[in-house]
């Protein structure tokens, strides 16, 4: 069995990863990480596919967020979290 990754919330530092997502700052997604957070920098790739591009300064993790604002990661975070709770 792997480590546990747990959801991380985090949002995206320096530039977008693409032209098309301007709100590259504001929007969080959710990222898979091993208990102990994210690493500093992180490149990570979130659940929904969104990475840091070439410029980006990676993830920063967002502190008390309950949930990503983008909406393609909440709807696979709440796959991930019902289908966890359906192997318990
Ligand atoms: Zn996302």
């Amino acid at each position: 069995m792997g480590a546990l990754l747990l959801p991380v919330i985090a949002r995206l530092v320096g530039r977008c990863a693409n032209g098309a997502e301007r709100d590259g700052g504001i929007r969080s997604h959710v990222l898979m990480a091993e208990g102990l957070g994210l690493p500093s920098p992180c490149y990570a790739t979130a659940i929904c596919g969104a990475k840091p591009g070439r410029l980006s300064n990676g993830w920063e993790e967002l502190d008390g967020a309950e949930r990503p604002t983008c909406s393609r990661c909440e709807r696979i975070a709440a796959r991930q979290a019902r289908e966890l709770e359906a192997r318990r």
